[in-house]
């Protein structure tokens, strides 16, 4: 019965005929059981249409008086919540999101209609949660289904760890624990674990607990490659060979926009590369746009829109780019440099080919980009000492902090490291997620936050044993994307593997 409001949800509004995948057994199982029951969790590619699994029950269900109260999407990034919500109003939905991109008055105008029950659809970050006025503003609509997007953020061991994605089990309870399905394209085994436990739930096809549906990352249409370079001229070979691939070279001026059939991406670990080989590409005259972490909001999305619009094909990038990348054509993603894990990888090369055209994925591994790993890796796993002086730091030299920025505890912190050193970063989002540090005092964006102590250094922090055990996490991560570099089998063999997916028997 439901079921069959959900396609015909996905035929008037999506004007899609057809479920893809995983989609229509994870919206019959959303669907299908009462309100607080059916959770799924599902693991599916980029690309592979995960979004419809929340969107089409949000409006399946927004009919029904059994399940009374709006679909909430957690999501982390602000950028990829406008794009989904442009989208979904293009389609007749009434969606909105809520962050701190509106301004005070646009915020209170969406309190109300929230309120007053305007929506089907809102997006937030778990940040959200943290304002009064609009878990107030929940309360009174309800929330029949909770949707926790790109849901490996809520695992310390996954990559894109966010300390607001742990609080999410505390929202359910709040929302009187919704009916929940947790989406990500990237989760190992551990992981798959950790989500679970995160939201407070249990794993298992019973009503009551989370069933798991893996697509599996088998992308027929991609080739995955690893060439080991030995230098910087090897790797600007291969990139010069792809790129000439995609726009046959021109003498005419290359700035010249043209109209190409495809485009391509050539992930860089370090801005300081990135420009390096823009400037080797541009000695060539092959046309491309950087994209990195040191540009501001204007000249990323300028940067993003010259490639979406195809005015430049190919596009020199940090890990900065790419998350809610939605471009069809994309014939090759080359990564430069080794990436942090194979979670990362798999991401980013999942931008390739979603027109399920023949497009190519090439690794280049030179020996020598482990070094620049290990350094992250120490980066993200400060040690309890380094803990301690932060928060000693914090306690005694608060207006300092506050004077001189982030900039001066650097110096003090690690006076000899390098510059770049981003320990102290890692020892601020850790403090913020146990509850050491207040969780609104806005280090990402400003060098001169006022750090508030709101707790005690937290016990995990100092527990020398926990923090090796999650160094020879990271470790072992790396290890995994050496031996992919390394292995002469099935590459995506060897990915279903790492992501615990079960082989499918021999026919
Ligand atoms: P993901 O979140 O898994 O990366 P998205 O939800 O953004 O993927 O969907 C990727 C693309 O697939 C979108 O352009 C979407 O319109 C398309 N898509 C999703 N489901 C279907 C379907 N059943 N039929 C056709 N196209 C679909
Ligand atoms: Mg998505």
């Amino acid at each position: 019965m439901s079921f069959v409001a959900a396609q015909h949800v996905l035929r008037e509004v999506f004007q899609h005929d057809l479920f893809r995948g995983m989609q229509g057994p994870v919206i019959q199982r959303i669907t299908e059981h009462p309100a607080g029951q059916g959770h799924a969790l599902v693991l599916a590619p980029t690309g592979g249409g995960k979004s419809l699994c929340y969107q089409v029950p949000a409006l399946a269900l927004a009919s029904r008086d059994d399940r009374p109260g709006i679909t909430l999407v957690i999501s982390p990034l602000i950028a990829l919540m406008k794009d989904q919500v442009d989208a979904l109003r293009a389609k007749g939905v009434d969606a909105t999101y809520i962050n701190s991109s509106l301004s005070r008055g646009e915020r209170e105008k969406c309190y109300a209609g929230l309120a007053a029950g305007q929506f089907k659809l809102v997006y937030v970050t778990p940040e959200r949660f943290r304002k009064p006025e609009f878990r107030e503003a929940l309360e009174k609509v309800g929330v029949s289904l909770l949707a926790v997007d790109e849901a490996h953020c809520v695992s310390e061991w996954g990559h894109d760890f966010r300390p607001d994605y742990t609080r999410i089990d505390a929202f359910r309870e709040l929302l009187g624990n919704p009916t929940t399905v947790a989406l990500t394209a990237t989760a190992t085994p551990d992981v798959q674990r950790d989500i679970i436990a995160q939201l407070g739930l249990t794993p298992g096809d019973a009503p009551d607990q989370v069933q798991t549906f893996h697509e599996g990352i088998d992308r027929p249409n991609l080739t995955l490659e690893v060439e080991e370079v030995w230098d910087d001229d090897g790797k600007l070979e291969h990139i010069t060979q792809a790129a000439r691939g995609l726009a046959p070279p021109s003498d005419e001026n290359p700035q010249t926009p043209k109209r190409l059939t495809g485009s391509g991406i050539v992930y860089f670990t370090l801005i300081k590369t990135l420009r390096d080989f823009s400037e080797r590409l541009r000695a060539q005259r092959i046309p491309h746009l950087n994209y990195h972490g040191d540009l501001d909001a204007r000249q990323r999305r300028d940067v993003q829109d010259a490639f979406m619009n195809n005015q430049c094909p190919l596009v020199l990038a940090t890990n900065a780019f790419g998350m809610g990348i939605d471009k069809a054509d994309i014939r090759f993603v080359v990564h430069a440099d080794l990436p942090g894990s194979l979670e990362a990888y798999y991401q980013e090369i999942g931008r390739a080919g979603r027109d399920g055209k023949p497009s190519m994925c090439r690794l280049l591994y030179d020996q020598r980009d482990l070094a620049t790993q290990m350094e992250f890796m120490r980066w993200a796993n400060p040690d309890a000492e380094f803990y301690q002086r932060v928060f000693a730091l914090l306690e005694h030299e608060t207006d300092r902090i506050h004077a001189e920025g982030l900039d001066w505890m650097r110096t003090e912190l690690h006076a000899k490291q390098g510059r770049h050193d981003r320990r102290l970063d890692t020892a601020l989002a850790m403090l913020e997620r146990y509850g050491t540090l207040a969780p609104d005092s806005n280090w990402r964006e400003d060098d001169h936050p006022e750090l508030r102590l709101v707790g005690d250094l937290a016990p995990e922090l100092l527990d020398e044993e926990r923090l090796a055990q999650k160094l020879q996490r990271d470790q072992m991560k790396l290890l995994a994307l050496v031996k992919y570099a390394n292995h002469d089998g099935d590459r995506k063999a060897f990915l279903n593997e790492y992501f615990g997916i079960e082989k499918t028997p021999e026919a």
